[in-house]
């Protein structure tokens, strides 16, 4: 079988985006002036919330990572002060399985902390210190200010989107900028301003404290980051430059807070959570996930090398199992199978079942793995729509009946078996074709594929590796 369906990743990103009198509660802070309705960085932010989502790989919604940094965060939002609380604005927050220590919000509220952020931060607090400053930016609406500054342009909504990914997804600053050109702003909205940046520590040790932190973990933090900064924390910094006394500034206006009671024990929680992500498989940098999203879609299951022969005697599946292990999935595969593929799939494949025809890559024994993005969130629906991608692009293939249930991963699933003669081997070829809902309505697959006179000697490798799938965290 050859062309599998997949959605091409666009690396796309925006940009997100403070003066002062002391009172009791701290320093009295003006948000900028703004031309926009909150309403208006609330469609923003959700709009390119929803391709960070298609963009980056995030942690499981609901595991014990993404809940743990929700009830940080959620707490952190109740303690924005009531003048800078938008009854719009909805803060959600996500954690990104990537390694760099970075955190970015979207106008609106969405919010995505890096793993790496988690796993450098010495405690709760210097993690709550980033993200209080994080939701200050948004409650400050600093990313539809700082275009407001450049009315001028006639800047779109839906290009101040852009901008803001652009600058997030990081990494390629390159792409970004040009993406940002294209889209009719600058590089303008790649970095917040030192004004801006004021504000945000201001508000964010304001928040901090109200919340009942340490309004100095923010400046900690900063500390932290800068001292990883060489290999894994520049990108945050260049997005958040220093407006020149940071961490002098947060502790004058610490000074005048009053710490609220903290409401829980952070320490334990916090230093398990660390410790299972430290346990999980390391995570890429955001710059390798971008370079692996823009690789061009040829709309083939995988890349295989150019001098790949196929056709010949395929050896039998090996009875000795190797186990393959992605940033979110592990399984078991027969160990004489090589395996090649993305960020996106991953096909196994005995020697001389792959190969390069026509300019696709096709395969002829094995199975391909992966991830593919959906409309629909409908596990019937969504399969219904992978398999009609496969059906277009193997038109020598049929659906042989209806979906069966089944379980994969510890997940309800669905199985459906498709056939027909193939054009490589000129035998009845068998695709059976497993698949389960992820979250961010993304249809995880199994596909085997055997001609069905060897679909004996396959039964037992691709049953077991069914069985061994595991979903991690
Ligand atoms: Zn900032």
């Amino acid at each position: 079988m050859g062309r599998l369906r997949r959605t091409s990743f666009i690396p796309f990103i925006a940009l997100l985006l403070c003066t002062a009198v002391a009172v009791a509660q701290g320093t009295k802070i003006t948000a900028p002036k703004n031309n926009y309705k909150p309403a208006d960085d609330v469609q923003v932010g959700r709009e390119a919330a929803a391709e960070v989502s298609k963009q980056l790989p995030l942690l499981p919604q609901n595991g014990d990572a993404d809940s743990y940094v929700e009830r940080v965060g959620a707490a952190l939002a109740a303690a924005i002060p009531s003048e800078f609380q938008h009854p719009e604005f909805h803060y959600t927050f996500s954690v990104v399985n990537a390694s760099d220590i970075n955190a970015f919000a979207l106008p609106g509220g969405p919010m995505f902390v890096n793993r790496g952020m988690i796993e450098a931060a010495r405690t709760e607090g210097e993690m709550a210190g980033v993200m209080a400053h994080e939701i200050s930016h948004v409650a400050l609406r600093h990313g539809t200010a700082q275009a407001t500054k450049s009315q001028g342009a006639g800047v779109q909504l839906g290009a101040i989107g852009g901008a803001i990914l652009g600058a997030i997804i990081g990494g390629n600053v390159g792409d970004i900028v040009t993406q940002g050109t294209q889209l009719g702003v600058g590089a303008y909205l790649l970095k917040y301003s030192r004004e801006y940046e004021t504000q945000a520590d201001v508000l964010g040790a304001q928040i901090l404290a109200r919340a009942g932190y340490d309004p100095m973990d923010l400046a900690r933090m900063f500390e932290t980051i800068e001292k990883e900064g060489g290999s894994r924390g520049p990108e945050w910094l260049s997005s958040h430059p220093n407006p020149g006394n940071r961490q002098e500034r947060i502790a004058q206006e610490a000074k005048v807070l009053r710490v609220s009671p903290a409401r829980r024990n952070q320490s334990t929680e916090f230093s398990q959570i660390q410790a299972s992500l430290r346990r999980m498989p390391p995570a890429r940098t955001m710059e390798e996930i971008a370079s692996s999203n823009t690789k061009p879609n040829t709309g083939s299951g995988s890349r295989y090398p150019d001098n790949a022969r196929i056709g010949g005697n395929v050896a039998p599946p090996s009875n000795r199992y190797r186990v393959f292990e992605s940033s979110f999935f592990r399984l078991s595969v027969p160990d004489n199978w090589r395996q090649f593929g993305d960020n996106t799939s991953v096909t196994f494949a005995p020697d001389a079942a792959y190969g390069n025809q026509e300019g696709e890559s096709v395969f002829t024994h094995g199975a391909i793995v992966g991830v593919v993005d959906v409309s629909a969130s409908d596990l019937q629906r969504a399969s219904d729509q992978y398999i009609s991608g496969i059906l277009q692009g193997n038109s020598y293939l049929a659906a042989e009946r209806g979906y069966q249930r089944t379980r994969m991963g510890g997940r309800d699933a669905l199985a459906r078996r498709l056939s027909g003669t193939s054009r490589i081997t000129n035998q009845r070829e068998l695709v059976d074709v497993y698949a389960t809902m992820l979250n961010n309505r993304q249809l995880f697959y199994v596909v085997q594929v055997v001609p069905a006179n060897e679909q004996r000697q396959y039964a037992k490798a691709f049953n077991d590796m069914l069985q061994s799938l595991r979903f991690l965290n």
